[in-house]
This record gives C-alpha cells, sequence and structure tokens, in this order.
C-alpha cells in the first residue's frame, strides 16, 4: 500500500472534506520556499505552509539550534521550574514589543494563544473586583482559532455553525476593509467608528475586553485595514476603559513588513497573541503576552488570584530554541527587507491582474497579496477557489484560496525568479477563471 492508501485508512485530516477532498499529496521534503513531493514534483510554497513558515523550510540554522537543544534539554514542566531558552525568548519578545507589554505565557498553537488572552482578560476584572463584564468585543469576519473561546470571537468567520449554542457572548464591531483604488474608505470607517461609538456607550461597562487581528484579516478573507482606522478604533477602547488584546498569530513576525503590525498603528495594547512565525514555522509555539496591569491583578497571597491554565508542552525548549535562532535570522538575512522587496513586487502585480474582468479589490501588506474573484465579498464556499488551487498545482504552486479570495503569502526567503514565477503562473490562471 502507498502512503496515501495508508493515510486514507488511518488520518483525519484538518478543515477537509474527507469524503470529497482530493487525495493529500504526499511531501518528502522541503527547502526554502520549495516542497518536493513524492512523485518528483517541485511546488512553491506560496501559502507558507498555513501562514507559519518565515525564513524558509529546514532552514539550516533554525535546525542546527533545534538539534543542539534537542541534545542538552528536549522539555521540561515549566511550573516550579525554568530553562535558557524559554527565558531568553521572553526577554527578546519583550524587547521587541511596546512598552506596557511585559509578561510572556506560553502555550501550543494560536486558539490557545487566544483563549489564554480571554481567559486573562476575563479573570483580570473579576481578581480587580468587577465580576459584572460579561461581554467579549470583537470585529466582524475576524478568525482567532478553533477552541471555544477563540471560535466565539472569530463567530462571524461563519465555520462554527454547529457549536452556537456552546459559545460566548461576543458583540462583533464592523471592520473597515479597504483596497488598492477605493474610494470611499474614509466614509466606510466613519460609519463603523459611529457605529462602535453607540455600542461603546451602550456596552463598555459590560466589556471584558476587545479582541481583534491587527490591520489584516486572514482567515475572514485577506481583509485589510487602514492603520488610521485600527488606531481610532484601539483609542475609543482605551478612552472608555476597556482593554485591547491583539491577534498577531498570523501578522507577526514580519508578515505584515513591520515585526509586528500593531507597530504600523502606533497602538499598544494590553495583551498580544503570538503563535505560527514564532518558532519560524518549525514547532508549535505561542505567547500571549500581558502588561504589568495585568500581571499585577494576578499576584495574591494565595492561589486563588493565580491564573490555573497551563499545557503540558508550556514553553518547551526545543520550540523556544527555534524562536531564538528565528529571531537572530531577522537580523543576519535583513528578514524585513526581503519582506519589502516581496511587496514591491506584488505592486505592479496586483495593477496588471485588477485589469483581469471579475478579479476585483486588490490589496497587499507586507509579503501579502490578495484579489477577489467574482461577488466582492469574500465567500469562503465559493467553488471557483479548489479550481485555481488545482490550476495552480499543475503549473507547480501551492496556492490555497479562500473560496473566492485568492492570496499569495510567501516566505521571505523567496526569490525574485521565484515570486515572478509565481505571478506570472497566478496571472495566468486568473485570467482563466476569473470571469467564469
Ligand atoms: N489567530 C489567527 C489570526 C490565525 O490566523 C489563526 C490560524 N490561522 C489562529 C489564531 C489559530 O491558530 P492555530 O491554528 O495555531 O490554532
Amino acid at each position: 500500500m502507498s502512503l496515501v492508501d495508508i493515510d486514507r485508512n488511518c488520518v483525519w485530516h484538518p478543515f477537509t472534506q474527507e469524503r470529497t477532498a482530493p487525495a493529500p499529496l504526499p511531501v518528502v521534503g522541503a527547502r526554502g520556499a520549495s516542497l518536493f513531493l513524492e512523485d518528483g514534483r517541485e511546488l512553491l510554497d506560496l501559502a507558507s505552509s498555513w501562514w507559519v513558515n518565515v525564513h524558509g523550510h529546514s532552514h539550516p540554522v533554525i535546525a542546527r539550534a533545534l538539534a543542539r537543544q534537542a541534545e542538552t534539554l528536549e522539555h521540561v514542566i515549566f511550573a516550579g521550574f525554568t530553562h535558557a531558552p524559554g527565558v531568553k525568548l521572553a526577554e527578546a519578545l519583550i524587547r521587541l514589543l511596546p512598552r506596557p507589554l511585559a509578561r510572556v505565557f506560553y502555550s501550543d498553537n494560536g486558539s490557545t494563544a487566544v483563549e489564554v488572552a480571554l481567559k486573562m482578560a476575563w479573570q483580570y476584572w473579576r481578581n480587580t473586583g468587577d465580576s459584572g463584564r460579561d461581554l467579549f468585543l470583537a470585529f466582524e469576519g475576524g478568525y482567532h482559532g478553533d477552541t471555544f473561546g477563540a471560535m466565539s470571537v472569530g463567530r462571524t468567520s461563519g465555520y462554527y455553525a454547529p457549536f452556537e449554542e456552546l459559545l460566548c457572548q461576543v458583540r462583533h464591531l464592523p471592520f473597515a476593509a479597504t483596497w488598492q483604488g477605493d474610494a470611499e474608505v474614509e466614509a466606510r470607517e466613519a460609519a463603523a467608528l459611529a457605529e462602535i461609538d453607540r455600542v461603546l456607550e451602550r456596552s463598555a461597562g459590560r466589556a471584558v475586553c476587545f479582541l481583534a487581528e491587527p490591520l489584516v484579516q486572514g482567515a475572514g478573507g485577506m481583509n485589510i485595514c487602514r492603520p488610521e482606522f485600527l488606531r481610532a478604533v484601539c483609542g475609543r477602547m482605551e478612552a472608555h476603559g476597556v482593554p485591547v488584546a491583539l491577534d498577531e498569530v498570523m501578522s507577526g513576525f514580519g508578515r505584515t513588513g513591520t515585526m509586528f503590525a500593531l507597530e504600523q498603528a502606533g497602538v499598544t495594547p494590553d495583551l498580544v497573541c503570538l503563535s505560527k512565525g514564532l518558532s519560524g514555522g518549525f514547532l508549535p509555539l505561542a505567547a500571549t503576552v500581558a502588561s504589568s496591569r495585568i500581571y499585577e491583578a494576578f499576584l495574591g497571597e494565595d492561589f486563588h488570584a493565580a491564573f490555573a491554565h497551563g499545557h503540558s508542552f508550556t514553553a518547551n525548549p526545543l520550540g523556544c530554541a527555534a524562536g531564538l535562532a528565528s529571531l537572530s535570522l531577522f537580523e543576519t538575512e535583513g528578514t524585513l527587507r526581503r519582506i519589502a522587496a516581496i511587496n514591491a513586487a506584488h505592486g505592479p502585480w496586483l495593477e496588471e491582474v485588477a485589469r483581469i474582468p471579475g478579479v476585483t479589490r486588490p490589496r497587499r501588506l507586507g509579503a501579502i497579496a490578495a484579489v477577489t474573484l467574482g461577488g466582492e465579498r469574500g465567500d469562503y464556499h465559493a467553488a471557483i477557489g479548489a479550481r485555481v488551487r488545482d490550476a495552480c498545482l499543475e503549473r507547480g504552486l501551492l496556492v490555497r484560496p479562500m473560496g473566492n479570495v485568492v492570496y499569495l503569502m510567501p516566505p521571505a526567503c523567496i526569490t525574485p525568479d521565484e515570486l515572478d514565477r509565481a505571478h506570472r503562473g497566478l496571472a495566468h490562471v486568473l485570467s482563466e477563471f476569473a470571469v467564469g
């Protein structure tokens, strides 16, 4: 039996309709921006393997750091014990983040980073004597992961219908998306802010926190907003005493052109969620970074005020060692400069594809370029996405449209030639499918 036959007998894949999905492609190796398939084909990974990969696959610097760490200390309980990779990575993250963020709480994935932020904000109010707060605020169309709290704040992403009655109370606020050549952005932002003002007038006293993806909603359809909009929303939260939690799980580690998207908006949140690129995309690792104000509300003489949350693999030394190596590559490889060059190359390409009939809303941010096909709004279930994906695969390109939203998000290591190949191949596919 082939690997795929065995897989089909015993594996259940994520986000997959197992009955109708095509057979999974066996990957035997990866290097730089390329994946190598069992049948000898090579694919350019233009989705950075679910947005985790930063510097390229199997990067030797991260691989060596991991091997060294594995031979020294592979894992140890993080309650009552500590280790150098965990401490050094926490210190490095705090140095990179704005000032009030001062405490790093580790977990394993993006959903848990968000879950921890929601629980911290919830308990913060209980610990400080305001137990009436029961309402989370989030943007419409946001996606934050698949655990219950994360599903609740991401409920309008449309993935969670079977779980509706299990979710917590969330008020969703309008997100003012924009794109190239959008003449109405200011009016859209003003309407969104007026609605947000109304909600805050009525409900700020009930609000636990406002949790949002900064600048770009990933799984919601690569919707991008202006930094001014995010700044205005966060400013209103601050004015009403509502803690801000930013989900940088996808946007962090250079993806949007700066180390963190929050830098572009100049906002200083109370909580930040990190994962995906935190380990350079090598290992599952996450962190929720809290301000001193939040942290101090958990201090006390007995355990009941403490944050009673932890995971077996909290601060896994291998993940932390990979994280430190990944951060060092930002310096030695000029990762942000590489991402700026990718962004510059996306510019003329978007102008070109936006001329194809049926291609709308060209937009870019950092390494991300996206367009919408057909209808103006993103539609995750639009069948055209699978057709674009298959046509790209035939051209050696891994592109994973979200329904009618087609995007590129290559790792920073992609060479100008590879990016040009990706641009030309996808432009060709779009011109074949966009109108139909
Ligand atoms: N937040 C954002 C912004 C994400 O994009 C994702 C994953 N796509 C998550 C949270 C959840 O991360 P994970 O899949 O690692 O649980």
